[in-house]
């Protein structure tokens, strides 16, 4: 079966690349983008760019409010976060570049070195014109608190440290990435269309180089005529069999 497929495929490599995307939390309680159920089926992502952010102060408080809402501040980590750290520990990985912004590889225990937050993190906000940051927690008190489009005291507009749709990547972040396709011996993307780029290049440097990649997710990517295994099925239920295969 598919398993052992990619336990076999696996079996020698010590430096395997992660590429994780929201599918990895959708078992912690917070709803992917384009997945069945996804932000996206309900709100357009063309109104969330930076530009409008920037723009329009009705978007500032639409979006604080969506994040009000949102289960990211209190999520746990689940089993398939949990068994990337027992790969990581068991000395087979090069590191996890991660889309995602919700801080739970961090939150499970990989340590910062093995972490790449390509798309920022939303657990913290900072100031557009200066260097001022904050918890978002404590941004998020003043919203409730009815100051729902809160500026900095420099006047700065105050926005979520996450990469928004038209701002640029962090570079620092990219070269850690590129650097990891770079030196990895195995690539294996989880939970992710890999459909927004310049973050979906990067498990595609490591397949150029000709290491063997892996692919699971539930349901199609945009990359599964390039995975040399591809296992449909939950992060939660699949990395931890996959784990487990591999340290047997
Ligand atoms: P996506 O929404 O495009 O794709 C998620 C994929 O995961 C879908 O194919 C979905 O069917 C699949 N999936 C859902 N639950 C799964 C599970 N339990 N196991 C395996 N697969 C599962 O997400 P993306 O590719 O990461 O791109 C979305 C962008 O949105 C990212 O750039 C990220 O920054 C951001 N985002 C982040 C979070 C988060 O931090 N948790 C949540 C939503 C969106
Ligand atoms: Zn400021």
């Amino acid at each position: 079966m598919e398993l052992e497929r990619a336990a076999e495929m696996l079996r020698g490599a010590n430096k395997i690349m992660l590429f994780t995307g929201a599918g990895v939390s959708t078992e912690s309680g917070i709803p992917d983008f384009r997945g069945p159920e996804g932000v996206w089926t309900k709100v357009d992502p063309s109104e969330f760019t930076l530009q409008q952010f920037v723009a329009s102060a009705d978007t500032r408080r639409r979006s604080w409010a969506m994040r009000a809402d949102s289960t990211v501040m209190e999520a746990k980590p689940n089993p398939a976060h949990l068994a990337i750290v027992r790969l990581w520990q068991a000395g087979r990985m090069i590191g996890c570049v991660t889309q995602n912004i919700d801080e739970l590889h961090r939150q499970a225990g990989l340590p910062d070195e093995a972490i790449v937050e390509l798309h920022g993190t939303a657990l913290r906000a900072g100031c557009l014109d200066c260097d001022n940051e904050w918890p978002t927690a404590e941004i998020m008190t003043r919203v409730s608190g009815g100051d729902d489009d809160p500026h900095c005291e420099c006047g700065g507009i105050i926005k979520a440290l996450t990469i928004s749709f038209g701002q640029p990547m962090p570079r620092h972040e990219m070269e850690r990435a590129s650097e990891m396709a770079a030196r990895c011996d195995a690539a294996l993307s989880v939970g992710s269309t890999l459909s927004v780029y310049p973050a979906a290049y990067i498990p595609l440097e490591a397949k150029e180089r000709g290491v063997p990649y892996g692919i699971i997710n539930v349901g199609h990517t945009d990359q599964d005529h390039l995975a040399d295994f591809r296992i449909e099925g939950k992060a939660g239920v699949v990395l931890p069999a996959l784990v487990e295969a591999l340290s047997a």
